[in-house]
């Protein structure tokens, strides 16, 4: 895989080639021109990558360890409601000195590309079955409505301590959110 000089996860490490021991910080932000994820929720063309690296020069080359920060967006996996959520994931890679052997990470002309290591960090933290919410209800199997929304009742009567976490197991799977002050400590 040859590196493209010109992209925006490029980073130039002229100064700490062949130092051993030398150490260099960056921080950018790239605006995506392409969605990166195929899934129910992706990042999206025009959304903002935060990349925070640290770049180490070592004998083989350069060790390139940091976190990406990004936020996805899609729709819930139980109820379809439109989500967003921050993402933070780090990342470490060892961008070879040019040699016999052919790397998929390589120092190209004194400068890096993050751009493969951002991009796998960000899609392999996106999750396979996203949710608006933890104990999101999902949709009802009937009507088709969400049933997070549609139901409009008012919490029961506080429920006896003793009986609460029995509850909490009837509720599991059932529509409304009776989360009430007495067990608030799961939130
Ligand atoms: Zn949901």
């Amino acid at each position: 895989m040859k590196t493209r000089l010109n992209g925006p996860f490029v980073v130039p490490v002229r100064d700490i080639v062949r130092h051993p021991g030398e150490m260099r910080e960056h921080q950018f932000s790239v605006t995506l021109k392409e969605q990166w994820g195929e899934g129910i929720v992706s990042y999206e063309a025009g959304s903002e990558i935060d990349v925070d690296v640290r770049l180490e020069s070592v004998h083989e080359g350069i060790l390139a360890s940091g976190t990406v920060d990004a936020e996805y967006k899609g729709v819930c996996g139980r109820c379809l409601k439109d989500i967003a959520e921050p993402v933070e994931v780090e990342f470490q890679e060892l961008f070879a000195y040019p040699g016999d052997e052919e790397t998929d990470f390589e120092v190209q002309d004194d400068h890096v590309d993050l751009e493969t290591l951002v991009r796998e960090a960000a899609v392999l933290s996106l999750p396979f079955q996203p949710v608006c919410q933890p104990d999101c209800p999902g949709l009802d199997p009937n009507t088709g409505e969400r049933l997070a929304e549609s139901t409009g009742v008012e919490p029961d009567a506080p429920i006896d301590p003793r009986w609460s976490a029995l509850q909490q197991i009837t509720d599991q799977g059932n529509a409304a959110d009776r989360r009430g002050p007495e067990n608030t400590e799961e939130s």
